[in-house]
């Protein structure tokens, strides 16, 4: 088998995510035999280091012994049971621990197989929560402009990522919709801290008069990953727990990218020390093993649902793999990693060495700014360095990057204009060198 035999195959038969198709007449696709730590190896034995952790989703690298041996353990035992009437241990003990390790106060987990479906998951209890309550009239959610929570109908209409939605537009509902506290935007000369509690003031001004209709505000703490990686301050998270409090509204924390541990912190929100009513976790969940996702809730919400059968005010929802052990096992294993190998300490030097080995793109003539939240650095690339006008999105500068990069061994995958390292925390100092040298190139190459 060469990588040849296995493309031409492929595209025979594959239809291939957030993909043009005909990209693949011009553009490889590359088949991966296998993995090992952060490294990917196509069937040519060309090796790539995964600087964006496969989606975001690998925290210790590729084929890691302890959550492979994990997951075959627990396949032998038990791969899977329905979790409606039944349960098993691994999704009691994995409760219990993602439970002792968020936020206080987050008390409930209810398990689902993807983020989407987690961000569908808290969307639906937050309306039925209010409707259980006898608040008829809230029916309405509050995102930031900007945000992205998923694919699915439900999570596509509280994003506002134009290239994933504008085509659905007809089939969602509209949320109320906030600019976002993205610090690339703050003024010269204001700090990031400055501009997001600024622009905080459009929140309360929405909460003051949709409040009486809206179950939740729905938010990606810190990071608005999808959308270009943009940042933001945590003194915004905390005026809004404080507004969400005020104006009797859910706060959604959908901390599936930069949970477990991406922003320097294990979740996002402990920054800012608040307690959302729902936090959504997936992607890392397991380490980037299995699909998993679960959402966070607390006892006010659970009461609330919590009554005769006949009142019909239970939560109804399922997917077939809630709460699969195999994943359990393979996030119980993961968790484990994090205690036993001290990560988030370590992170800290990974992370300061990415932003050493980054010092430099700064200067660049055509980086606008280069920007760190923890173990996610990005590298936004403009036209105009002191305007900041972007490259028009028809000249897929970030491919060239891309391309680069597969060239020489480095598995980059921009997001537009914006080349971004979120590599697994596997990576050793080396590799981050590598890893930048070969994106400081390529974007040479995109900008020339
Ligand atoms: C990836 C992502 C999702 C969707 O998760 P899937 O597993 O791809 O459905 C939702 N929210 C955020 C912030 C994400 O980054």
């Amino acid at each position: 088998m060469d990588n040849k035999s296995l493309v031409q195959r492929d595209l025979g038969v594959v239809w291939h995510p957030c993909t043009q198709m005909k990209d693949h007449e011009s553009l490889p696709l590359i088949p991966i035999r296998r993995g090992q730590g952060v490294w990917l190896e196509d069937y040519d034995g060309h090796r790539y280091i995964d600087a964006i952790s496969s989606w975001w989703v690998n925290l210790f690298g590729h084929a890691n012994p302890r959550i492979t041996r994990a997951v075959q353990q627990q396949a032998q035992e038990l791969e899977h049971v329905l979790l409606a009437g039944f349960t098993h241990e691994p999704v009691v003990r994995l409760s219990e621990r993602l439970v002792r390790l968020a936020p206080h106060g987050l008390t409930r987990c209810l398990y689902a197989d993807s983020g989407s479906s987690a961000v569908e998951i808290s969307l639906k209890m937050s309306f039925h929560y209010w409707q259980n309550m006898g608040h008829h009239d809230k029916t309405r959610f509050i995102n930031l402009s900007n945000s992205y929570h998923g694919e699915t109908l439900g999570a596509l209409s509280v994003g506002d990522v134009a290239l994933y939605k504008s085509t659905y537009k007809p089939l969602l509902f509209e949320p109320i919709s906030v600019p976002s506290p993205d610090c690339y935007d703050r003024e010269a000369g204001e700090t990031c801290a400055q501009y997001s509690t600024r622009m905080f003031e459009l929140m309360d001004q929405t909460l003051a008069r949709y409040a009486d209709e809206t179950c939740a505000v729905i938010i990606e703490p810190l990071v608005q990953c999808a959308g270009h990686m943009r940042m933001y301050d945590p003194a915004y998270l905390s005026l809004l727990r404080g507004a969400c409090d005020q104006y009797g509204v859910h706060l959604i924390a959908d901390e599936i990218a930069v949970g477990f541990g991406r922003t320097g912190t294990m979740f996002a929100c402990e920054q800012a020390s608040i307690t959302p009513d729902f936090l959504c976790l997936g992607k890392g969940l397991t380490g980037g093993y299995l699909p998993l996702s679960t959402v966070l809730t607390t006892d006010d919400i659970y009461q609330a649902f919590y009554d005769d059968y006949v009142t019909l005010k239970g939560f109804m929802h399922s997917h077939s793999y809630t709460g699969n052990p195999l994943g359990c096992a393979a996030a119980l294993v993961t968790l484990d990693i994090f205690d036993q190998d001290k990560v988030i300490e370590d992170n800290k030097k990974l992370a300061a060495h990415m932003a050493y080995a980054c010092a430099e793109l700064s200067e660049h003539p055509h980086v606008a700014e280069v920007r760190q939240s923890g173990m996610i650095l990005a590298i936004e690339m403009v036209k105009d360095k002191r305007s900041r006008e972007p490259y028009p999105w028809q000249e897929r500068r970030g491919l060239r990057v891309y391309q680069h990069g597969l060239n020489n061994g480095v598995l980059l995958r921009p997001l537009g204009n914006v080349v971004y390292f979120m590599p697994p925390y596997v990576i050793n100092e080396n590799e981050i060198d590598q890893m930048v040298r070969v994106a400081h190139e390529g974007i040479n190459i995109a900008t020339a």
